[in-house]
């Protein structure tokens, strides 16, 4: 029997860490340890209930555990094989029938690709990686294919650049694999400063060496030769687990130099970022790889001919580089059969906010949003109303009630006034002020803004002032119009991504909730 318990940092902050102590005690002090083990994983996903652990091979889902529940259930349930009801989760705990993972909505509705390792293997232990077919796809690229196979199996896979843009992964490289260059770069962008935004963290402290892979990959289909993983400081727990794994690799001749005989040569480096969200935006972060300070510099020329210190480079995020090994290993058609026509394979979502089932999820392309938000997600806490939910955070917008049906695809998610962005979905219930929203991502763009270009630098400050005048009680009339006229400004005139996208949230809160801005104008004395 083996117990997969969460080891993600939401875990460890609900108690994973002295849960575990007591548990491996206990399976010691009566005598089950040689029969029993204990596997810290990286983070399950559902960080709502944590800690969790899965049992297997039973499948049985335990949540919100404590240190006072180990006595019970090593009697219970590994002595006696009577599982523990009432640590089941919620909707199961008064059923006769002893529940399966796979019964919890949250677990049943997702479809893994990127996410196939979370809670299954120990990820500072790399046999476990390659005994899930980890590596079998570098294998395949490096000792069986071409570089022009690699991107062609990577265009019919229809992977879009996961890291909120949505450039097909395979015409990136194309590009830089076309371009002249002593040196290449392969850079995963692991900086993800959106807030509410998990994702990356997630991927990385729960499977790190399907990162490694994915870039080994991208190595050989653009011929570079040297890599880095920018990742934020603050995750030190992904960047901890990425060391060993670097490691591990290095160790087994599946990194460095002559990789599995092939004769080809690529090595990792980790890069800790400071923090800025503006370095999440590519240029900006080569720039900051280069010692200098993150700010963005005008395209083209793009990075697939001059990026990291002027060499044709590659930047994909953590995501898209965690779908390659299994594209490449399983074909491109295999990954395209799932998703919708413009929209391939699955999407990662950081669902937080006023939603029950907070947490990490993968769904298949084209599922509706209800669906993410109320079967997933389990729907809003205390039977409140469901009043919008924010994609793509601050550079993102906000689907409303009456948009819910929209399936997620980034097309038709773009229509509705919202975009895909990387992942973080956060739900606001009938409580939430929609003019406050817009100010708080407002309030966060305009500090990170670089400063570099006027329109952002300035528009962003005076955008905020605005809101703020409204949320005061303050407003006038013609603010609103003051409102679209800047942010029109400064989508047409900005000059990175953080600029040209810091006035979604106003635009599409203008755009569904235009009566509360009216409210706090008009109702206001
Ligand atoms: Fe800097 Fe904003 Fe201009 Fe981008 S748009 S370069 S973040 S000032």
């Amino acid at each position: 029997m083996q117990l997969m318990l969460c080891g993600g940092t939401g875990c460890h902050a609900t108690g994973s860490k002295p849960f575990q102590e007591a548990l491996n005690a206990e399976l010691i002090n009566r005598g089950l340890a040689d029969e029993i083990k204990v596997v810290e994983t990286g983070c399950n996903g559902f960080c709502a209930v944590g800690p969790v652990m899965l049992v297997q091979p039973e499948g049985i889902f335990y949540q919100k555990l404590s240190v006072d529940d180990v006595p019970e259930l090593v009697e219970e349930h590994f002595l006696k094989g009577r599982p523990v009801p009432r640590l089941f989760f919620k909707e199961h705990m008064s059923k006769e029938k002893i529940p399966h993972i796979d019964d919890i909505p949250f677990f049943s509705n997702q479809v893994y690709r990127a996410m196939k390792n979370k809670g299954a293997i120990d990820p500072e232990v790399i046999d476990e990686y390659i005994a899930r077919e980890g590596y079998f796809g570098s294998a395949k690229a490096l000792n069986e294919m071409k570089s022009e196979e690699i991107i062609e199996e990577m265009l019919t896979s229809g992977l879009r650049g996961r890291g909120g843009a949505g450039f097909p992964t395979g015409l990136k490289w194309k590009f830089a694999h076309s371009s002249i260059g002593d040196e290449k770069y392969v850079l995963c962008n692991a900086d993800e400063g959106d807030p509410g935004a998990f994702m990356d963290r997630s991927i990385l402290e729960s499977d790190p060496h399907v990162v490694l892979e994915g870039m080994t990959i991208a190595a050989k289909a653009i011929g570079a030769t040297k890599g880095y993983i920018y990742c934020r400081t603050e995750y030190q727990l992904a960047i901890h687990r990425l060391e060993i794994a670097i490691a591990q690799a290095k160790e087994y001749g599946l990194l460095g130099e002559d990789i599995l005989g092939s004769g080809f040569n690529f090595d990792i480096e980790i890069y800790q970022g400071a923090g800025a969200f503006v370095c999440g935006e590519e240029t900006a972060l080569m720039r900051s790889i280069e010692g200098k300070r993150g700010m963005p510099r005008p395209r083209p020329p793009f990075p697939a001919q001059k990026g990291l210190w002027d060499k044709p480079t590659i930047l994909n995020n953590v995501e898209t580089f965690a779908n390659v090994p299994q594209i490449i290993l399983k074909g491109g058609e295999w990954y395209a059969s799932v998703g919708t026509e413009k929209s391939k394979g699955t999407k990662v979502f950081a669902l937080s906010g006023d939603v029950n089932n907070i947490g990490l999820v993968e769904v298949p392309m084209g599922l509706p949003i209800r669906t993410l938000v109320y079967d997933i997600g389990g729907g809003i806490p205390n039977k409140r109303k469901f009043k919008a939910v924010q994609l793509g955070g601050p550079s993102g917008g906000c689907v409303p009630e009456q948009h819910l049906d929209t399936p997620i695809d980034y097309e038709e998610i773009a229509k509705v006034g919202a975009i895909m962005g990387s992942g973080g979905a956060i739900v606001m219930d009938d409580r939430t002020c929609m003019v406050d929203m817009a100010r708080f991502f407002m309030d966060f763009i305009q500090e990170e803004s670089c400063g570099k270009c006027t329109p952002c630098r300035e528009g962003t400050r005076r955008i905020l002032e605005i809101l703020e005048k409204i949320c005061e009680g303050k407003g006038e009339e013609s603010d609103l119009k003051a409102l679209e006229e800047l942010s029109e400004v400064a989508s047409n005139s900005a000059l990175c991504g953080l600029g040209q996208t810091a006035a979604n949230p106003v635009l599409s809160t203008m755009r569904f909730f235009m009566d509360e801005y009216k409210a706090h104008i008009f109702e206001k004395r």
